[in-house]
This record gives structure tokens, C-alpha cells and sequence, in this order.
């Protein structure tokens, strides 16, 4: 044949091969698909354990039987996947997987399977047993990523990150002593799981061990729902700044002052809950601010409070943002105070810092999303997880599917079986784009 009719014969070929494979999707790893029905039905045996049968709500607390019983279901699972299953010295259930090339860090995938009291069964479990189901499609399929994979199950999310602290070596000694609502201390629940509280060092990761972590999770909030979109890519974890209020006025009778002469504790510190919900709402961007505790002194029918004790607490991705906010509420602070003759004195005590996901693994999985013809958008996690741990040690992607209700920490905590599997699939394809050569190597 002549270069011309060999040039249309090649044309006619390549279209041929890729009809093909548009039409045959189980060619290559880019096409591979986790087996949702196994999955689901996991989930589902996964939310017997712990089940309270009269509020269908689950207790699975952090070192109770019920997580014991848990992990020894999912180490099953893991060897199942062909992972080989070991217990770090923080109790962290962990299933390793040889890579094509030894010499490079490890992709983890993750999350937990503790619960709150009277929990659901989708805070954690979807993440976990998705993070094990992508190893298992990808054995069965034969498929060897470059990078050794690792499927941490996390211990004790729910009280603290206890697991993913200590990877990243923020748990404090003091800490090991403090008692969970398992009834166990930290130290003794992390032996009863088969760790060594004595020797968290070695549970630690050191900056570049890992390559990439991903987390799915639920998103526990109503956004993906209520904007009709299945895949969320989480931008951050949003930071938590938390301060003691104390507003001094003076306590008198109840009866014998008069309206204009009280110094009136309690009236100003309810103008300030008031402030703080406004205030908060006219500043431009997606921060939170809320008081959630107050207290009068002396607390009587008949004295006018004295003193009122409050907390405040403001959340963003940006921790400049969350000081901006708090500069703002504290100027509103003292004309409220000038205004009914009290003073207002904030004493900050908690901080918890934004972690930011990484933004080549955003894209990773928003590209990831579109070959699964997923629409995304990108949201700030208002919860924290596991991944703002790790995010101290590796770059972090976080997917996350819609909440039925918005709803979370409750029995009708609810995430539809589709929507799992369709985060399934965004973390396995987002997994694979990270083991390609042309990537962080
Ligand atoms: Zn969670």
C-alpha cells in the first residue's frame, strides 16, 4: 500500500483501539473499579459491632470490647486484601503492601473506626473500609503500584487523634493518663489494642517517609447534599481558636436597684452572644464563631450577676482570619462593656491549627472525579480528622461524600451506598494518579 493508504489504514486502526477502549473500561488501571456490592455489605457487618439494638446507635468508644471485636473483623478484611497486618506502638491497625520500587516512601490511605457514644456507622468506617477495599481491588487485579501502599485504621480518632499524633510526635506524656469514656485510660487502652504506651516513639513517621495520604470520610455537614454533588475535595481542616470570657460588673439586690444604676454582668455577656453571632456573619468569608457556655455569679433569681463567665470559640482555615475575627468581637467587646459598666477579659486556652490539604492532590482528585464523570467542589472540613495529624508529615488529599441531612455523632448518621462507592472509586483512581512516575516520584 501506498504512504497515503497507509496513513488512512493507521487512522482506522487507532480509532478502532480507541473505541475500544472507551467502550471495554476494564482495560488499564485508570479504569479499575472497587467492588461496591463486597463493600457495602462490609459496612454493614462492620455496624453490628457495637450496635445499641434499641437506638440502632453504635459504641464502638475507643478501647471498649466493641473496638476490639471491630479491629479483629477489619484485620480479617486486611489479610483478605493480602496486606500484611501489624499493630504500631500507639495501637495504629496497619496493612502494608510491597511496591514495584523499594526505595520509594509509601502512599497511605486511612481513617478510623472508633465512634462517639450513640454514633453512626459512617464516621470512619467509610473512610476505612474503602481505604481496604481499594487494596483489595488492586490485588485481585494484580496490579503492583510503584510506591508500597499502607491502610492505617487510626486509633482513638474520637478522644484526641491519640493515633495520628503520635505519628506525627505531638502526644504528650500527661496525656497518656487521661480517662476515656471507654473507662480506660489512653496508656492502658493503647496496651489493651496491643500497643506500647511506654515506647510511643516508634510509632512516629519522620517528614518524607510518606509520599501522599488520602482520606474519604463523610462530611458530617449538609453542604454536598444540599449542592447536589457527590465528590467534596476537602481544601483544609479548619483551625480552632478557644477563649475564656470573664465580664465583671457588680453584683447587687434585685430589687432595690434601679434599672439605670446596675452594672449588669449577665445583660452585657448575652449583647455579646448576640455580637458575636452578627458581628461574625458580616465578615466576609466561611468562619464560624460561637459561644457555647455561659455561666452567671452568683447565679441567683435575686441578685444581679456580678460576674459571667463565658467561652468563646472561632474556626477557619486561615489562622490570621480566625485573629482578625477575634480583634474584631474584642473592639465590640469593650464598647459593650462601656456601655453597661462592665469590663471584658479573654483568656485564650485551646488552639488547634488549620492543616491545609495539598494542592496537587486536590487537582489529583478532582481529575480523578472527572474520569468518573463526578462532579466536584471544594469545602473547608469544619471537623477535624486524622489527616490534620499526618498533614504535619506528608501532603494530605481528603475526599469527602454527602451526609444524608447533614447529619453526624447520631444514630441517623446516613451516607448512601452509591455515594461510598463512588468515593471508593475517586480514592482508588486518586491513589493511582500519585504512583504514576511522572508525579511527586
Ligand atoms: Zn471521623
Amino acid at each position: 500500500m501506498n504512504r497515503r493508504e497507509f496513513a488512512r489504514h493507521l487512522s482506522l486502526m487507532l480509532g478502532t483501539w480507541a473505541a475500544g477502549r472507551r467502550h471495554a473500561p476494564t482495560q488499564g488501571p485508570a479504569s479499575l473499579r472497587v467492588n461496591g456490592t463486597r463493600l457495602n455489605e462490609q459496612l454493614t457487618r462492620l455496624g453490628n459491632i457495637g450496635r445499641n439494638p434499641v437506638t440502632g446507635g453504635i459504641n464502638r468508644l475507643a478501647f471498649s470490647d466493641a473496638d476490639r471485636e471491630a479491629r479483629s473483623y477489619v484485620t480479617q478484611l486486611m489479610r483478605a486484601a493480602r496486606l500484611d497486618v501489624s499493630v504500631d506502638a500507639v495501637a495504629n491497625l496497619i496493612g502494608r503492601r510491597g511496591g514495584s520500587d523499594p526505595t520509594l516512601p509509601a502512599l497511605m490511605v486511612g481513617s478510623h473506626i472508633d465512634s462517639v457514644p450513640e454514633g453512626g456507622n459512617c464516621d470512619g468506617p467509610v473512610g476505612s473500609l474503602a481505604a481496604i477495599e481499594v487494596a483489595h481491588t488492586l490485588a485481585e487485579r494484580g496490579v503492583t503500584t510503584r510506591h508500597p501502599l499502607e491502610v492505617v485504621i487510626f486509633s482513638n480518632e474520637e478522644n484526641g487523634k491519640t493515633g495520628s499524633r503520635a505519628m506525627s510526635g505531638e502526644v504528650e506524656a500527661q496525656e497518656l493518663d487521661i480517662v476515656t469514656a471507654s473507662g480506660k485510660s489512653i496508656r492502658d487502652g493503647i496496651a489493651f489494642l496491643g500497643g506500647e504506651p511506654g515506647n510511643l516513639r516508634r510509632a512516629r513517621r519522620e517528614r518524607g517517609s510518606v509520599a501522599a495520604f488520602f482520606e474519604l470520610h463523610v462530611e458530617q455537614g449538609g453542604i454536598l447534599e444540599r449542592e447536589q454533588v457527590p465528590i467534596g475535595v476537602v481544601e483544609g481542616i479548619v483551625g480552632i481558636k478557644r477563649w475564656d470570657v470573664t465580664v465583671e460588673g457588680f453584683a447587687n439586690h434585685a430589687g432595690t436597684t434601679p434599672m439605670d444604676a446596675r452594672r449588669d454582668a449577665l445583660l452585657a455577656a448575652a449583647r455579646f452572644v448576640d455580637t458575636v453571632h452578627r458581628t461574625t456573619r458580616d465578615i466576609a468569608g466561611r468562619q464560624v464563631a460561637t459561644v457555647g457556655r455561659i455561666r452567671a455569679e452568683p447565679g441567683a433569681p435575686n441578685v444581679i450577676p456580678g460576674r459571667a463567665v463565658l467561652s468563646l470559640e472561632i474556626r477557619d482555615l486561615d489562622m490570621t482570619k480566625i485573629d482578625q475575627v477575634f480583634e474584631r468581637l474584642r473592639g465590640e467587646a469593650d464598647a459593650i462593656g462601656a456601655a453597661t459598666g462592665t469590663t471584658f477579659a479573654f483568656q485564650p486556652f485551646y488552639t488547634s491549627h488549620a492543616a491545609l490539604t495539598d494542592e496537587p492532590l486536590r487537582r489529583g482528585i478532582e481529575s480523578a472525579a472527572s474520569v468518573l464523570d463526578l462532579r466536584t467542589m471544594r469545602l473547608p472540613s469544619g471537623a477535624g480528622h486524622d489527616a490534620q495529624s499526618v498533614a504535619r508529615f506528608a501532603p494530605i488529599g481528603m475526599i469527602f461524600v454527602p451526609s444524608v441531612g447533614g447529619i453526624s455523632h447520631s444514630p441517623q448518621e446516613f451516607t448512601r451506598p452509591d455515594d461510598v462507592v463512588n468515593g471508593t472509586n475517586v480514592l482508588l483512581t486518586s491513589l493511582l494518579e500519585s504512583d504514576r512516575p511522572t508525579d511527586r516520584g
